[in-house]
């Protein structure tokens, strides 16, 4: 399979080796051959991508000189909005929701002619690790049909593991960008909070929401991140401090670096194959002239009740949106407004959504408050400082993407609380509004393992360096 996927087909494309249409028939036999079995397709826009398609074979015929990612064909996670497309979160609430507006991500790449496969499959409104409580079912994983492709954005990383995109876009509120890659054996980068927009990504906990690449490679990463990353005043958390990657400089030289590893990341339920492999990577990076820095954190250890109390609570509150009068699923009958919002939510909502929503608004009533929103919050600011601190030492910092490979079938929902628990090594970086990777960096088994890599914000470039370090040193 080919790795630098973008950088190949734009030379395809530019040589006239094959046509944009060829190419994206291509891949919409692909969806056709293999997305029955994988669900990682919610909607399949062909007619669309046909005609995309057939704009930038005019463009190329008439000598235009191709935009970035033109003539790729891509796929967005079901969670960003799409102008007159559906827009579902994966969700009975949303099933028939077609936006007015497209989200700011998609709308810089449909200006430059990105080709839209579809929209992938996803935990329904991002909250799970597995896809599976998505309407639609799960997305299997593509090394196992036994095992998930993780979540939340298990069909994008699903979609780009099997070939059935070059690309996608996933949203990572607590790991669903780099759990999934991971799992799935791809690239998956979440920008530092603020990097990328996101104006028109359903909202599900705002202060950790940011969207990102998933991809094949590094440099395809990179790309990715360069067309979707600049300030947008939609959106009043972008900031314009973000930077931009330069290519050129995208090397693997980790000569002279320091990279932290902190103890706590590695302790505690990481199984023996993806320590194996992590540790692996570790070596590599030392061998290549990078310093290693053992470093502690006590914090971390709450990282995930802060995460869940903190994105329920948002949750409890974007969600209260959904009241069957502005948009979205409506119940049948009723008799008066509290009942038609009453049932409108208890029927448009599944089990996991309903659960976040309930612990969020616990968490916020009067009375626990102070007990938990106001400890959590605290205790964010903790862990935030604690991350400065160690970048006052180091670069970068390396960890497990996630301490188990993929999940059987079922596993989610038969124990939720361990699941959550999963969660302990990507979200720190969403607590802490920091940009991190997972680059695969081995198999354990049968199964896909990953290697992350925490970054200082706006450092994206030195976390897909060191990424692609790793990325040279294996062969998958
Ligand atoms: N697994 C995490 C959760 O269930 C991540 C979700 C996300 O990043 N959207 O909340």
């Amino acid at each position: 399979m080919m790795k630098n996927r973008i950088s190949q087909i734009r030379s395809m494309l530019e040589s006239k080796e094959i046509s944009c249409t060829e190419l994206t028939k291509k891949y919409l036999a692909a969806i056709d051959a293999e997305n029955n079995s994988f669900h990682a397709f919610t909607t399949i826009c062909e007619t669309e991508a046909l005609a995309t398609a057939a704009k930038v074979d005019r463009r190329i015929a008439e000598g235009e000189k191709l935009m970035p990612l033109e003539g790729i064909p891509m796929s967005l996670k079901d969670n960003i909005c799409t102008k007159d497309i559906v827009t579902s979160c994966c969700s009975k609430m949303l099933e028939d929701f077609v936006p007015i507006y497209d989200a700011t991500v998609w709308a810089a790449l449909k200006a430059s002619n990105a080709v839209l496969l579809g929209k992938t499959n996803l935990d329904e409104f991002a909250m799970g690790s597995s896809s599976e409580t998505s309407v639609c079912g799960g997305t299997l994983n593509p090394y196992s049909k036994d095992h998930v492709a993780g979540g939340s954005s298990g069909g994008s990383a699903c979609a780009v593991a099997k070939n059935m995109s070059v690309y996608s876009l996933g949203s990572d509120t607590g790991g669903s960008v780099r759990q999934p890659s991971s799992f799935c054996g791809v690239v998956g980068l979440k920008p530092t909070f603020g990097a990328v927009s996101r104006y028109g990504a359903i909202s599900y906990a705002s202060s950790f929401d940011q969207i990102g690449p998933i991809t094949a490679s590094v440099d395809d990463a990179a790309e990715v991140f360069n067309a979707i990353s600049f300030y947008d005043e939609m959106d009043a958390t972008s900031d314009p401090k973000t930077k931009k990657v330069d290519l050129t400089k995208l090397d693997g030289n980790v000569r002279g670096m320091k990279i932290g590893v902190i103890r706590e990341f590695f302790e505690n339920g990481v199984k023996p194959g993806v320590l194996s492999a992590v540790n692996n990577s570790i070596k590599t990076l030392s061998d290549a002239g990078a310093e290693i820095v053992v470093l502690s954190m006590p914090d971390i250890k709450y990282a995930v009740p802060v995460y869940y109390i903190l994105a329920c609570a948002e949750a409890s509150s974007n969600l209260g949106r959904f009241d069957g009068i502005r948009y979205g699923y409506k119940t049948d009958s009723y008799s008066n407004i509290n009942e038609m919002i009453v049932k409108t939510r208890s029927e448009g909502f599944g089990k996991e959504v309903k659960r976040r929503i309930l612990l969020g608004t616990y968490v916020l009533s009067s009375g626990y408050y102070d007990a938990y929103y106001k400890k959590a919050q605290a205790m964010r600011a903790a862990i935030k400082q604690a991350f400065s601190g160690a970048f006052a030492k180091v670069d970068a910092i390396i960890a497990p993407t996630v301490p188990t490979t993929a999940f059987k079938n079922g596993f989610t929902e038969s124990d939720p609380i361990e699941a959550y628990m999963n969660d302990i090594c990507t979200v720190p970086a969403n607590i802490a509004g920091l940009p991190a990777i997972s680059v695969p960096c081995g198999m354990d088994g049968a199964l896909p393992v990953g290697a992350q890599l925490i970054g200082n914000r706006f450092c994206e470039q030195t976390i897909l360096n060191i990424a692609k370090a790793i990325e040279q040193s294996i062969k998958f």
